[in-house]
């Protein structure tokens, strides 16, 4: 998968929180790192209760009691801190005085997180959370001269150096009674040796991070970066995945700093590049007679079912909800609506007939983002799913011709 669905369904919750405000410093935010003793929370939110008792505005104090007390109560649902850690939002959101609507949100984190935090203020707090679900794509990088070697890893924005070696390869002068050729001969040998030794290397780290790898950038000085890319050093897994080469000039850390600063503006586009390659193959089976596209929530349904896709294509634009609505009399009726309309018929549902009986029973049993419904679908049958940006041309028609679902299928469904 391109991008992670569960980030994605992050980020927006995120958005959707970071419009929150308290009509004073009274919204509560609780980070819980990985492996820290919920008694412990515990005891300090009792502490904070304590404090909060003092504050002169009774609304105020009330509203912060009264997220403690909730945030307490949540607690109790858990033995102990979740694998990656906790993070639990609470307060009264509500913008009308004396109407408090008090509002509890808990997250489990995506990753280990070792942030503790205790926070009051008129807003939540979001920035650690931010930095969690940014897209962190992996690189590797390499720079190779004739005598040495640096692997790293680029990760988001975070360099790491994983391996510096040197290769033993006689320098350029020669020592005395061998002839040239010889000479030139036996450094051939040794220089492929070291390039061999430098391909295990990489294959060790990198063969294991191969779902996640999103390309390999090769950097350094002269042409042994050419040598070694063109040669078979590499599992072909991984020499797939190998991008452009770059001059450089400096070895290790340095170098690999060098090396993402040199390739930043290729690595935007393989991001790009990536997209337009998918939407270009829904393209080409699209103006096939019996291509093997799907689109349309519908289609991309029934093909779902049926274990036709091969690859799902979603534009992140998509902002649509499955919603189930259900009556005491039996009535059932799933509906997909835009967060908009769902909002609207939150609201208006306690005020609707019901079509079958007329009562005024009808109620939101489900719902769930149509994103997270096909993906869920998708991966169950062994599609790969990809989130398309609107950054591209193709992302864009994708979102508005085909409504912003599309699928490349194993099979004619025609
Ligand atoms: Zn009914």
């Amino acid at each position: 998968m391109e991008k992670d669905i569960t980030k994605h369904k992050l980020k927006k919750i995120i958005n959707k929180l970071s419009k929150y405000r308290g009509r004073n410093t009274e919204l509560v935010s609780l980070y819980i790192p990985s492996g820290y003793p919920l008694p412990k929370v515990t005891q300090q939110l009792r502490d904070e209760a304590g404090t909060a008792s003092n504050i002169k505005s009774k609304t105020t104090r009330k509203n912060v009691l009264s997220a403690l007390e909730k945030i307490t109560q949540h607690l109790k649902l858990y033995k102990h801190t979740p694998k990656n850690g906790l993070i639990i939002l609470c307060g009264n959101i509500s913008p009308q005085e004396g109407n408090p609507d008090y509002k509890l949100f808990s997250l489990e984190t995506p990753e280990p997180m070792s942030i503790r935090l205790y926070r009051c203020d008129q807003e939540f707090v979001l920035t650690p959370l931010k930095e969690m679900v940014e897209e962190k794509d992996i690189y590797a990088l390499l720079i190779l001269e004739r005598n040495e070697a640096t692997i790293g890893l680029l990760k988001g924005k975070r360099i790491e150096l994983l391996d510096h070696m040197t290769s033993g390869v006689p320098g350029k002068a020669r020592a005395g009674g061998q002839s040239s050729v010889r000479f030139s001969r036996l450094r051939d040998i040794a220089d492929h040796e070291f390039r061999v030794r430098i391909g295990q290397h990489v294959n060790n780290f990198f063969l294991d991070m191969l779902p996640v790898l999103k390309g390999i950038i090769v950097g350094g000085p002269g042409l042994t970066k050419n040598k070694f890319v063109e040669g078979d050093y590499l599992d072909y897994r991984l020499k797939e995945k190998i991008g452009d080469t770059f001059d450089t000039v400096y070895t290790e850390e340095y170098g690999l700093r060098e090396l993402v600063d040199k390739a930043s503006d290729s690595l935007q586009e393989l991001e790009v590049m990536r997209e337009k390659k998918i939407m270009k193959r829904f393209f080409q089976e699209l103006i096939k007679e019996n291509g093997l596209v799907a689109y349309g929530e519908k289609e991309i349904k029934n093909a779902l079912e049926i274990g036709a896709v091969d690859d799902l294509l979603i534009s992140e634009a998509l902002d649509l909800w499955r919603v189930k609505i259900v009556c005491n009399c039996g009535y059932e009726n799933i509906l997909t609506k835009t967060e908009q309309d769902l909002q609207k018929l939150e609201t208006e549902i306690p005020e609707k007939q019901c079509p079958k009986c007329g009562n005024l029973q009808l109620e939101i049993k489900e719902k769930i983002e149509l994103v997270e419904e096909l993906s869920e679908k998708a991966e169950s049958t062994g599609a790969k799913v990809h989130l398309i940006s609107v950054d591209t041309e193709e992302g864009n028609q994708l979102f508005k011709a085909f409504g912003g679902i599309a699928a490349i299928l194993r099979f004619s469904m025609r």
